[in-house]
């Protein structure tokens, strides 16, 4: 039977309770133990596939097509679990259950409330994951902040299950802030004190407490903080700001967390020390030996948290070459007003993420065309290829017009447009080109070279595609057709004769970048863009 650990964050969010909760899979994992992580997203939303980045940030995408979280992304960074649809849970999905069944009238006529309707199928919904990923532990984040009146389906579950699974096999972990007050030269411990008792309040009482602060606690913090919130004295764990997120599973390991959580479950582990993520990751993270300038042409650059697998893929590619990556962030609306050279002049290498709409579009292509006559590597993610595609189009082939339709409807040269089954789609919501697909790469290509193989699979989250008719023209003019998805006949990878690194990919490769294995996307762009400074 597995055992399962819930996290809860209180005081305030952004508290970093999707990397905390990675970290704790990580240093578990690291013990010899199969392991997994789902997350319980409060809102009323399905998945967040139809949120605006402000709302939400990245929208994550699992290999089986889920759109989800960008908390499942850390999940997959720090640990091999594989994380699939079943892997977040949101409120919307639990009433769609609960109401859909509720409609077939499989609940015989009784009336249907939080508890146990609701509640049950959350409980259901982890059991699920527990069995598919066949894993010993189950970390289970639950979103929002303890007081939410959204979260307490989630806590009311969370507390059931210790009835039903034992003491130990469950396991609750509360994430708060401990905060310094600059004036009072002191750090302060009632916003927790304040956080546990809203817990114990629903019926959690926390067996272990990770404290997130910017001054290490003194001995006296702690054993205040433990009497107060009736929580062993070493079950009290200091997170103190980190430079690297990537140091966090050495900082919960030299306070003996994984210890704390074996001993809570009775489990005896082989012994594991992470000396080579100190040396491959956090060493190469910290001190790196170069230092490198990219550009990133974006539209919501202003938002940590809108590309975050994209910023940690480089980050990743970083810690493979032995380098800093320096992330210039511009706003693709910026070189529309004030040109490509006015902020691309010192870069060593140009980035168009993915995006959606026609807003800041003509900035992204303004900044392709100055990646490729100036030959500064460049790499186009998804939408960035489409613009590599568009630009290359107007500039080379001479379609002055071209364009894709989702920016004009009756562009004269549609080179990016909808396959036929898009048209018929009706509903927003889960309905793009979603998930892993198997591309081919061509012999004696850059992405061959990158790849070093012929079969890749990446994953997907778009609805436009390139335009097949205009395949033969772009090739002759220099574009090279470099990767396919064989079965559809679909243009998955592009990249330019002479120049030497411009590629650009229909899929989205920061989904499978980890800081210990750096996609070979991101770290041969790197590479050429150290080798161009150089
Ligand atoms: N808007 C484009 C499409 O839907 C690109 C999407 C993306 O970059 N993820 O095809």
């Amino acid at each position: 039977m597995a055992k399962y650990i819930f996290i809860t964050g209180g005081v305030i969010s952004s508290l970093g309770k999707g990397i905390a909760s990675a970290c704790i899979g990580k240093i578990l994992e690291s013990r010899g133990l199969k392991i997994t992580l789902m997350k319980l997203d409060p809102y009323i939303n399905v998945d967040p596939g139809t949120m605006n980045p402000y709302q939400h940030g990245e929208v994550y995408v699992t290999q089986d097509g889920a759109e989800t979280d960008l908390d499942l992304g850390h999940y997959e960074r720090f640990t091999n679990s594989k994380i699939i649809k079943f892997n977040n849970v949101t409120t919307g999905q639990v009433y769609n259950t609960v109401i859909s069944k509720e409609r077939r009238g499989d609940y015989l006529g009784k009336t249907i409330q939080v508890i146990p309707h609701i509640t049950n199928e959350i409980k259901d919904r982890i059991k699920k994951v527990a069995e598919v990923s066949n894993a010993e532990i189950v970390l289970v984040e639950i979103g929002g902040t303890v007081g939410d009146i959204e979260s307490l389906p989630f806590l009311e579950a969370a507390r059931q299950f210790r009835q039903e699974a034992g003491y130990n096999n469950t396991l609750y972990i509360h994430l708060t802030l401990v905060p310094y007050i600059k004036v009072a030269g002191e750090i302060k411990t009632k916003p927790t004190q304040h956080s546990v008792g809203t817990l114990r309040e629903i019926g959690i009482q926390p067996d272990i407490l990770i404290c997130r602060t910017e001054k290490s606690l003194s001995d006296e913090v702690r054993d205040k903080i433990s009497l107060f919130c009736n929580i062993r004295k070493e079950a009290v764990i200091e997170a103190k700001d980190v430079d690297s997120i990537y140091q966090l599973p050495l900082v919960f390991k030299k306070q003996i967390l994984d210890e704390i959580i074996l001993s809570h479950f009775n489990l005896i582990c082989k012994f594991s020390d992470l000396k080579d993520w100190e040396k491959i990751v956090v060493e190469k993270a910290l001190d790196p030996k170069y230092n490198v300038k990219i550009a990133f042409v974006g539209k919501y650059i202003t938002l940590q948290d809108a590309y975050k697998s994209v910023y940690e893929s480089l980050v990743h590619a970083g810690i493979a070459n032995d380098s800093r990556v320096e992330v210039m962030r511009v706003d693709s609306e910026d070189i529309e007003k004030q040109g490509a050279e006015n902020f691309l002049k010192e870069v060593s290498g140009v980035l168009v993420p993915g995006g959606f709409g026609s807003r800041g579009i003509e900035g992204k292509i303004q900044a392709i065309k100055y990646a490729r006559e100036r030959q500064i590597p460049f790499l186009g993610l998804c939408l960035g290829m489409q613009c590599a595609v568009i630009e290359f189009a107007r500039n080379v082939c001479a379609l002055k017009k071209a364009n894709s339709t989702e920016f004009n409807h009756k562009t004269a040269y549609p080179v990016i447009s909808l396959l036929e089954e898009q048209h018929k789609v009706k509903n927003l919501g889960g309905t793009m080109r979603l998930g892993a697909y198997p591309c081919n790469l061509k012999k004696n290509t850059l992405a061959y070279r990158i790849y070093g193989r012929q079969l890749i699979s990446e994953r997907h989250r778009h609805r436009y595609e390139f335009n097949d008719k205009y395949r033969k023209l772009l090739e002759k003019k220099g574009m090279i057709f470099s990767g396919l998805y064989r079965k559809q006949n679909l243009v998955e990878i592009v990249e330019v004769k002479n120049h030497p690194f411009f590629i650009a990919v229909q899929f989205h490769p920061e989904f499978q970048s980890k800081p210990d294995k750096a996609h070979p996307l991101f770290r041969g762009f790197i590479k050429a863009s150290l080798a161009l400074k150089k």
